[in-house]
């Protein structure tokens, strides 16, 4: 069964998505269960996408990158998840946040920024989320004061992804306290990771994409040179919200890759498992659960590469994106569920592909804002 067929992607995203899938059937799935016991960072994995040129290739041409669009990036990223969520996270990870210095940052910071992470040599992140805050996006508490020619950062970032790994994050911090201008008083700045006063740990193992790796970082007096702010004070809030826009679309196709690969294990586990001296799949019950995971996943893929072509092109990005984010995301947890429930008992067995995915289903629920965030935003932007 096919279940990422080509006929729903767009014409200009069909070659990297027959190179993406190469990619993960060569260096994703051989290792995802390897990797998923470990916990380790996939750099071995990391390493060969970035030497294929399908990691971090979002960053335009001018700065070492293939400039990928949004239909390409969704592309991949159904494939890598289908995969393995937790190392497919590590891969698109290595260039997160860059968005926001291509889009708004001067041609000094493009130059030097984000050149190393395009050919390789760097890795990025994004820092909004904080231990007391995260769905509060204007109620994060992390300052940047300005000193002379400096800013001085102070606070903590929390969930951060490569926060200990990346060379350099995208920090959301606060510039301003105005109770009356809410999405005026947060700003975004480079913090390269070796300056003084920044430190990261790991946050403790997860159940589920532990292939990846997110850190609690702490600023204390770290100071960056007034130049590394990303366009100007104030305009943070609103730089975030047209990066979760693109962003959500991403993780909708997290969604996709998940609910796909849990359709795949269940259809293979009951066409071949016997009870009552016929196969599972004989039972109608079974597959109508099938039928029911078809069903939404169609529906998810439906909408999702719809909101792709909305965000892409400006139309009401906001409300498509958010749409797509919660539904996908939810179709993967629903399809897991069902999935597990089809295995019977070995669906619990740690070393089995839906266990990993039940895991891994309760996480793009949760980031780029949890799902009762989306649909605020739905209504809202209706
Ligand atoms: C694996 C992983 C990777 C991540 N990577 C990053 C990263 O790289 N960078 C980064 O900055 N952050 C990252 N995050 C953080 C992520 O974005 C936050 O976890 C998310 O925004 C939710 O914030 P919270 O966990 O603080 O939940 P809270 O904001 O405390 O919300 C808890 C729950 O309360 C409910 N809720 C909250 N507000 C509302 C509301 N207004 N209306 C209705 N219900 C509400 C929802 O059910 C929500 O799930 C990551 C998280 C995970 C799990």
């Amino acid at each position: 069964m096919e279940l990422l067929e080509d006929s729903i992607v767009p014409e200009e995203a069909l070659d990297i998505k027959a190179e993406a899938r190469e990619f993960a059937a060569e260096h994703i799935e051989p290792n995802a269960q390897e990797y998923y016991s470990s916990g380790d960072y996939p750099t071995d994995i990391l390493e060969a996408g970035q030497e294929v040129g399908l990691v971090a290739q979002d960053i335009p041409e001018e700065y070492g990158g293939r400039g990928l669009s949004l239909p390409e990036i969704l592309a991949i990223t159904e494939e890598f998840y289908r995969a393995d969520a937790g190392i497919a996270l590590t891969l698109q990870l290595a260039s997160f946040g860059c968005e926001i210095t291509y889009e708004y940052g001067n041609e000094e910071q493009k130059e030097k920024y984000l050149r190393p992470v395009a050919e390789g040599e760097q890795l990025s992140g994004l820092a909004v989320s904080e231990p007391e805050t995260g769905s509060d996006l204007a109620g994060m508490q992390t300052t940047a004061e300005k000193d002379g020619d400096e800013y001085v950062l102070n606070g903590e970032k929390y969930w951060i992804g490569n926060g200990v790994e990346a060379d350099w994050v995208t920090v959301y911090a606060r510039t301003g306290d105005n109770p009356d201008n809410r999405y005026g008083n947060h700003s975004m700045f480079i913090v390269p990771t070796d300056t003084e006063g920044y430190e990261a740990e790991h946050i403790p193992e997860k159940m589920g994409f532990r292939a990846s790796k997110q850190a609690h970082i702490t600023f204390d007096d770290c100071r960056i040179p007034e130049e590394n702010i990303i366009g100007y004070e104030g305009n943070g809030f609103m730089m975030l919200a047209e990066f979760f826009n693109h962003g959500r679309v991403v993780v909708a196709g997290h969604g996709l890759g998940l609910a796909a690969a849990a359709i795949e294990e269940a259809w293979d586990f009951v066409h071949d498992r016997e009870e009552f001296g016929r196969k599972v799949s004989d039972f109608q019950s079974v597959q109508h659960d099938l039928a029911d995971m078809l069903i939404e996943f169609e529906s998810a893929r439906s909408l999702t590469w719809r909101a792709c072509e909305k965000v892409a092109s400006g139309q009401n990005a906001g409300y498509w994106a958010a749409m797509a984010k919660t539904k996908a995301t939810e179709t993967a947890t629903h399809n897991a569920e069902k999935g597990m429930q089809l295995h019977g008992g070995r669906s619990v067995l740690d070393e089995r592909r839906i266990a990993r995915v039940y895991r891994d289903v309760r996480i793009p629920v949760i980031y780029e804002g949890a799902n009762a965030i989306q649909r605020n935003l739905v209504y809202r932007q209706a």
